[in-house]
């Protein structure tokens, strides 16, 4: 757990999340603010600044992060419609919360070129 970080904080239940899924590695929650009908963040229990933060130890913990996602994208009743995965990194990336998550969103049409 990294001190100050906010997702870390959720994993550990001092900042309360409605959770969507929870195991040893992963833990998902409903964002706070969606802009899909649905919107879930994956995140790694492992606090990782983002995902480029990631080292080969972490190899199976990514996998983990995306093959949860597509369990719950597909729980959520996404899966036949289709929706998207985001991750933003870096302040180019529009990353704001420092600790790696993934975007589920769903439930709309999604567009391209992403803003
Ligand atoms: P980023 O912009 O870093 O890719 O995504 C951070 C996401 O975390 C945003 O979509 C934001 O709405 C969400 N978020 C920020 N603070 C909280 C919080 O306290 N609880 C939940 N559930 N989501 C949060
Ligand atoms: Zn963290």
């Amino acid at each position: 757990m990294a001190e100050d970080c906010l997702f870390c904080k959720i994993i550990a239940g001092e900042i309360p999340s409605n959770k969507v899924y929870e195991d040893d590695a992963v833990y998902a929650f409903h964002d706070i603010n969606p802009v899909a009908p649905a919107h879930i963040l994956v995140i790694p229990k492992k606090h990782l600044g983002a995902v480029n933060a990631a080292a080969d130890e972490d190899q199976a913990l990514l996998g983990q992060l995306l093959l949860k996602a597509n369990a719950i994208a597909a729980e959520q009743g996404l899966a036949a419609d289709g929706f998207r995965y985001v991750i933003n990194t870096g302040d180019m990336g529009g990353q704001t919360v420092h600790h790696l998550h993934l975007h589920i969103l769903g439930g709309r049409q999604m567009t391209w070129p992403p803003g």
